[in-house]
């Protein structure tokens, strides 16, 4: 006779669908879905046993709170998970962060580690854990319970990474529940330098974002991993391009996209190129 598998976690999207929440660059009601839905799959694929809440019912925020409390509540599980999107009102073009909010104090250590793990994924800002005492999903899913807030919508810098550091961001948020329920696993290591960059050239850097086309081809591991050496070392990357406009190679507003957040790898590539020219020529 089976066994019946008692389900680890319960996870939901924040709010009840796009339009729903906060608005700007992104919409939060249609990115959790996303994150949601990637994170429940990388759940399964470990062996999870997780439940999926999604509200596709209600028409207020109040109905909203109560349809999500009470599915959470209705399933069988160790932990309780809500996926949200934070805002700060105008658009800004300042990194703001990612941070995980929690009432329950056992739960403090758990939400710091799940913000550092988000931050250090994706290249985010680690805001850390925040204990808030008036949410209702909080309060009253009757599990421990978090509420990750993965980055605001109205930063540029923050949407620019959820974007290019998406799997990275659900990769970090899946590791981390699962060690909630199993507390000695071990993540799959991750892809070898040389696979991310055939890939795209999916950097962790919060000044570089990833550029399709010239990252691909690479031939070398080993050149592969110096050059990752160097685009996670910011002061470097700062110092290369400082040269670059010093010896009035090319504008200062290439410094201003690597702050940014827009520079691609390709631009890097380029810029390089240029500085190593302008040596050759002598001039
Ligand atoms: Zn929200």
């Amino acid at each position: 006779m089976e066994a019946k598998r008692m389900s680890q976690i319960t996870i939901s999207p924040g709010h009840y669908g796009p339009g729903t929440a906060a608005r700007d660059l992104i919409d939060e009601g249609t990115e959790t879905r996303k994150v949601v839905d990637r994170v429940v799959e990388l759940l399964k694929n470990e062996k999870i046993a997780v439940n999926k809440v999604v509200d596709t019912q209600s028409t207020s925020q109040s109905q909203n709170l109560n349809y999500l409390v009470s599915a959470h509540n209705r399933t069988q599980r160790k932990l309780d998970v809500s996926i949200h999107f934070n805002s700060s009102g105008e658009r800004t073009t300042k990194g703001l962060g990612t941070e995980v909010l929690y009432v329950n104090e056992n739960l403090k250590d758990f939400a710091s580690k799940v913000s550092k793990a988000i931050s250090v994924a994706s290249g985010l800002k680690n805001r850390g854990r925040k204990k808030r005492t008036e949410l209702f999903f909080l309060n009253n899913t009757e599990e421990p319970a978090i509420l990750i807030e993965v980055c605001f919508v109205n930063s540029t810098v923050d949407v620019n990474l959820y974007h290019t550091q998406f799997e990275k961001i659900c990769r970090a948020i899946a590791d981390e529940l699962i060690r909630f329920v199993k507390p000695n696993y071990e993540p799959k290591p991750a892809k070898s330098p040389q696979q991310n960059v055939s890939d795209g050239g999916n950097y962790s850097l919060p000044q570089i974002h990833k550029s399709g086309g010239v990252v691909g081809g690479f031939t070398s591991p080993s050149l592969v991993s110096r050059l990752e050496a160097i685009l996670q070392n910011e002061k470097l990357l700062q110092d290369i391009l400082q040269k670059g406009v010093d010896e009035k190679v090319f504008m200062a507003s290439w410094l201003d996209k690597l702050k940014a957040g827009t520079l691609t790898t390709s631009d890097l590539l380029g810029l390089c190129a240029l500085i190593v020219e302008k040596e050759l020529s002598g001039t």
